[in-house]
């Protein structure tokens, strides 16, 4: 289950919640209860993937190399 982040519109209190993804919208500040929120994009999960994905590539040249499976 993926964690979210949010920040309240209304108290601008910051805080982590883990939410089904269909269960976002239910999401509330834990200190006001209100259900204005910004979500906050960490992207832990991302950087983590796109940083196995260059590592991978990194000795080729993007055209044809020899060295790697993607040319
Ligand atoms: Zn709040």
């Amino acid at each position: 289950m993926p964690t979210y982040d949010f920040t309240c519109r209304d108290c601008n209190h910051s805080f982590a919640l883990l939410l089904n993804i269909k269960d976002r919208d239910k999401a509330r500040c834990p200190i006001c209860k209100s259900t204005s929120l910004v979500q906050r994009f960490t992207g832990l999960m991302y950087k983590a993937s796109a940083k196995t994905d260059s590592g991978g590539r990194k000795s080729c040249s993007g055209k044809s190399c020899g060295n790697c499976a993607g040319c």
